[in-house]
C-alpha cells in the first residue's frame, strides 16, 4: 500500500513528540499534525520539576528539545488542524484544513482542554482579566492583586508563579484541603499566598477589565466581594476527544479514550496516548504512552515490531 505517511499523529505535545521519536526509529515515515505550534498544555507549567534528568526547567524550554528532538524523524505539520478521519480496511483517511492523506496508522494525542467555571462574567471577561494560563498571561499583572481558583497541583504551581512575579495571590478553592502535592502545599503557603477555603466564583464582574469577583463560602452559604485586577482558572482539564467520537472509539465516563496496556483502541489502525487517555496526566507517563502505541502501530503497517 503506498501511504502518504505510514503514522499520522495528530497533537504535538509530550504523547505525540514521543511517539514521533519511536515511530520514525522504527523505519516508518511519519507526520506529526497539531492546530496550533505544538508543545501541548506542558508549555504552561512554569517549571517543570518531575521530569526525569532536568531538576527544574520550564515547561516550553523542555517541549522545545522534544520537537527539535521529534523533528529528526517526522515531518511536523504546524496550523494544520485534522477535521476528519475515516478508516477503511486499507487505510485510513486523514483530512485536515490543507488536504487529505492516506495513512496506515493514526495516533491520536490530542490531549486536554481548560475546564471552564461556567459562571456569569468567565466569558464576557475572557482576555480581559480572566485566564486559564498564568505563565502566558501573569506578566500583565505583576504588581495587582489576582485570584486563583482551584487546588490541583496545576493550580498551586500557578499561584506560586504568579507570587514569584509580583502579583497579590488569594488561591479560592471549593474544599477545606487542596488536592495538589504536600510539597507544593507547603511551599504555597511558605510564599505568603492567601488562602479562600470552601468557596465557589459566583459571578467575574468589572467594566473593561475585571474589578472583582463574587463568591459564596459553600458552607456557610455567605456571599462576600473580592477586589481583584486578574481571575486565574485553573480547575482541571477536559478531554478534547472530538475527533475520537467520530471515529467511533469507545470513551470512558469521562470522555478519556480507552485503550490497551499498549495504545490500542477499539478500532484497527487507531492508537491514541497521553493526556486524551486520562490517568496519572503527566509529561513523562504521556511520554511512556506515545512510545508504547508507536512501537504497537508498526504491526499495522507492516513493519517490525516486537508488541
Ligand atoms: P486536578 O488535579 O483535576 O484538580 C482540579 C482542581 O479544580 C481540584 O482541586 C478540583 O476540586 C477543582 N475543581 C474542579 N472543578 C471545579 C469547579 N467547577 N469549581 C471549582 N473548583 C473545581 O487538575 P490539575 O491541577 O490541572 O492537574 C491535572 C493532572 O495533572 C493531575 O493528575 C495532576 O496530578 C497532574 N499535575 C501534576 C503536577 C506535578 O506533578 N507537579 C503538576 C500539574 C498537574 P476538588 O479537589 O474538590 O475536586
Amino acid at each position: 500500500m503506498n501511504y502518504d505517511y505510514e503514522v499520522a499523529i495528530v497533537g504535538a505535545g509530550a504523547a505525540g513528540y514521543s511517539a514521533a521519536i519511536y515511530a520514525g526509529r522504527s523505519g516508518a515515515s511519519v507526520a506529526v499534525f497539531d492546530k496550533g505550534m505544538g508543545g501541548g498544555l506542558a508549555t504552561e507549567a512554569p517549571e517543570v520539576e518531575n521530569y526525569p534528568g532536568f531538576k527544574s526547567i520550564g515547561g516550553v524550554e523542555l517541549m522545545e528539545k522534544m520537537k527539535e528532538h521529534a523533528s529528526q524523524y517526522a515531518e511536523m505539520r504546524f496550523g494544520e488542524e485534522v477535521t476528519d478521519i475515516e478508516i477503511e480496511d486499507d487505510k485510513a483517511i486523514i483530512t485536515t484544513t490543507r488536504g487529505k492523506y492516506n495513512v496506515g496508522a493514526v495516533i491520536l494525542c490530542t490531549g486536554t482542554e481548560h475546564r471552564k467555571l461556567n459562571v456569569k462574567g468567565e466569558q464576557e471577561f475572557a482576555g480581559r482579566g480572566v485566564s486559564y494560563c498564568a505563565t502566558c498571561d501573569g506578566f500583565f499583572f505583576k504588581g495587582k492583586k489576582v485570584a486563583m481558583v482551584g487546588g490541583g497541583s496545576s493550580a498551586v504551581i500557578e499561584a506560586i508563579y504568579l507570587k514569584q512575579i509580583g502579583c497579590d495571590v488569594t488561591l479560592i478553592h471549593r474544599r477545606d484541603e487542596l488536592r495538589a502535592e504536600k510539597a507544593l502545599e507547603d511551599e504555597a503557603k511558605e510564599k505568603g499566598i492567601n488562602f479562600i477555603w470552601n468557596s465557589v466564583v459566583e459571578e467575574i464582574f468589572g467594566d473593561e477589565m475585571v474589578k472583582g469577583i463574587k463568591i459564596k463560602n459553600v458552607k456557610t452559604g455567605e456571599i462576600s466581594t473580592l477586589e481583584v485586577d486578574g481571575v486565574f482558572v485553573s480547575i482541571g482539564e477536559e478531554p478534547q476527544n472530538e475527533l475520537a467520537k467520530k471515529i467511533g472509539l469507545e470513551l470512558d465516563e469521562a470522555g478519556y479514550i480507552k485503550i490497551d496496556e499498549m495504545g490500542r483502541t477499539n478500532v484497527e489502525r487507531v492508537f491514541a496516548a497521553g493526556d486524551v487517555t486520562g490517568g496519572v496526566r503527566q509529561i513523562v507517563t504521556a511520554c511512556a504512552e506515545g512510545a508504547k502505541a508507536a512501537l504497537a502501530s508498526m504491526k499495522v503497517i507492516g513493519k517490525r515490531s516486537p508488541y
